[in-house]
C-alpha cells in the first residue's frame, strides 16, 4: 500500500494545468494567471499630486510663519484630468486637486488645509520640503518589474493590478470541468424521505461545494444507484471531463463494482488504497486527459481526501503555483491516546491564543461522521505508530475553511 506522500507525489505526477486562454477582467477573478504580468510602463505615469491643495516652489515659502505670511499670486486651478502645461514661476502658486498633474515651475504642493485665501493671493503660513506632497513619476512601480507571477490566483488585488496596465483580456489558464456522481442504492435525494435502511445523500453536494470554492466548472453532478448498466452510463459522462469524482462503492463489499467498472471501461488504475485515515480505498486513475478520484462513500473520508488529494490536484490543473493552506505547528489542548499503524489526519478544532495555535482533536473520529464535518475547522497530522501524544505536544495542523460556531 502506497504511503500518502508517495499517492501525492502520483497524483502531482499525472496533473498537468489546462491550457492557456485568455479571459474578459472582469471573468478572471478565481483564475491563475498563465503569464507573468510584466510592468509594460511605470507608475505614477507622471508627477502629480497627492493633496488637494496649491503646488509652488518651495524655496518661496522658506522664511514663511504666522507671523511673517509669504503671498503668492494664484495663476489658475489644475483639476484632476487637465494636462497641467501652464509653466508657473516663483511667486506664483496653481491650486491643485488630489491626481492632477504637478505643473512645471512648481515643486511641491501645500495642503489646503495650510493656506489662507484672500482674492487673487494665497497667504502660506509656514515653511515646506521641497517635493512635500507630491507623488514621483515612476516612485510606486518602475516599467519591466514582474508585478504578478505566472500561476498566482486573481483576486481583487490582482484585478486592479491588470486593469492599472490594461489588461482588458487576462492571459489564464483554462478552468478544469469536474464531475460528480454519487453511487449507492441506499441513498435518497435529500426532498426523498429515507425509508428502512436508507439515508439522504449528502457527498455530492458536499463534493460541488468543494469544487466551487476553487472555482472550477461543475459539469454534471447525479446520484445513481449499485446497479452496474446505471453505473457505466453515469461514468461515461463523467469521463468526458477533466477530473471524475466518483464517491462511493470504492471499497471490497459486494456491491462496491465502481473501480471493476471504471477499469473495465478503460480507466488506468494509477493507485488503489493508501496507509491512511479517514479513506483508506481511495482510487487514482485516468482515461485520456480525464483524471478519475474514487472516494469511498463515507462523508468524512470523502471530505479529508478531497483537502489532501482533490483540492491541490485542482489547483495544479487550474495553473496555480500554490496548492495548498501551509500546515501550522500547533500545540495540543488535550492528548491524543490512540494511534495506528498508518498516518492519521484527525478532525480537530485549531485557535489562536496570544498569538499561537492551539488544537484539540475532536472526540469522535469516526469515517461516517458527519458532526465531525462542521465541528472541525482543522486536520492534525499524526504518524502511523505514533507514540501516544500527551497535552502540550507539537503537532502539525492543516487549517480548513471552515467556520465552527
Ligand atoms: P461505500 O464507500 O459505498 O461503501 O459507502 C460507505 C458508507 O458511506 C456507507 O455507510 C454509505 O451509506 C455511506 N455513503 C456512501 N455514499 C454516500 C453519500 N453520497 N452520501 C452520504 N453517505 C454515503
Ligand atoms: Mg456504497
Amino acid at each position: 500500500m502506497l504511503s500518502y506522500e508517495e499517492a501525492r507525489a502520483l497524483v502531482f505526477e499525472h496533473v498537468k494545468p489546462r491550457e492557456k486562454v485568455k479571459r474578459p477582467l472582469t471573468e478572471s477573478q478565481g483564475l491563475a494567471l498563465s503569464e507573468n504580468i510584466i510592468a509594460p510602463h511605470g507608475l505614477p505615469v507622471f508627477d502629480n499630486s497627492a493633496v488637494d491643495g496649491y503646488a509652488v516652489q518651495a524655496t518661496d515659502l522658506s522664511r514663511a510663519s504666522k507671523d511673517n505670511p509669504v503671498r503668492l499670486k494664484k495663476l489658475g486651478y489644475i483639476a484632476a484630468g487637465d494636462t497641467g502645461e501652464e509653466q508657473m514661476n516663483s511667486g506664483q502658486c496653481l491650486q491643485i486637486a488630489t491626481g492632477a498633474p504637478l505643473p512645471p515651475g512648481a515643486d511641491t504642493v501645500v495642503m489646503k488645509e495650510d493656506i489662507e485665501f484672500n482674492e487673487s493671493f494665497v497667504y502660506f503660513t509656514q515653511a515646506i520640503l521641497k517635493t512635500q506632497n507630491v507623488r514621483n513619476k515612476g516612485e510606486d512601480i518602475q516599467k519591466g518589474r514582474i508585478m504578478i507571477p505566472a500561476g498566482t490566483l486573481i483576486g481583487p488585488a490582482q484585478i486592479a493590478v491588470l486593469s492599472t496596465f490594461g489588461y482588458a483580456q487576462v492571459p489564464v489558464h483554462r478552468l478544469p470541468k469536474i464531475s460528480i456522481v454519487s453511487t449507492g442504492s441506499e441513498l435518497v435525494d435529500v426532498e426523498g424521505k429515507p425509508q428502512a435502511g436508507q439515508i439522504r445523500e449528502s457527498n455530492r453536494f458536499m463534493l460541488a461545494g468543494m469544487v466551487r470554492q476553487e472555482s472550477c466548472e461543475l459539469v454534471k453532478i447525479s446520484l445513481v444507484p449499485d446497479i452496474p448498466e446505471i453505473l457505466i452510463q453515469a461514468f461515461e459522462e463523467a469521463l468526458q471531463t477533466d477530473v471524475a469524482l466518483i464517491s462511493g462503492g470504492m471499497s471490497v463489499g459486494d456491491k462496491d463494482f465502481a473501480r471493476p467498472l471504471l477499469k473495465k471501461m478503460g480507466v488506468e488504475e494509477i493507485f488503489w488504497k493508501i496507509k491512511f485515515k479517514p479513506g483508506k480505498p481511495l482510487f487514482f486513475g485516468r482515461r485520456g486527459k480525464t483524471l478519475v478520484f474514487g472516494l469511498p462513500g463515507n462523508p468524512a473520508s470523502s471530505y479529508v481526501l478531497f483537502e489532501e488529494f482533490v483540492r491541490p490536484a485542482l489547483r495544479k490543473l487550474m495553473g496555480r503555483k500554490i496548492l495548498e493552506e501551509t500546515m501550522v505547528k500547533a500545540t495540543l489542548d488535550e492528548p491524543i491516546t490512540e494511534t495506528l499503524n498508518r498516518l492519521h489526519f484527525m478532525r480537530g478544532q485549531l485557535r489562536e491564543k496570544n498569538g499561537k495555535f492551539r488544537v484539540r482533536p475532536l472526540a469522535f473520529q469516526g469515517s461516517h461522521s458527519i458532526s465531525s464535518l462542521v465541528e472541525s475547522n482543522a486536520l492534525i497530522r499524526v504518524e502511523a505508530d505514533s507514540p501516544v501524544l500527551p497535552e502540550g505536544s507539537q503537532v502539525l495542523v492543516r487549517p480548513l475553511r471552515n467556520e465552527i460556531g
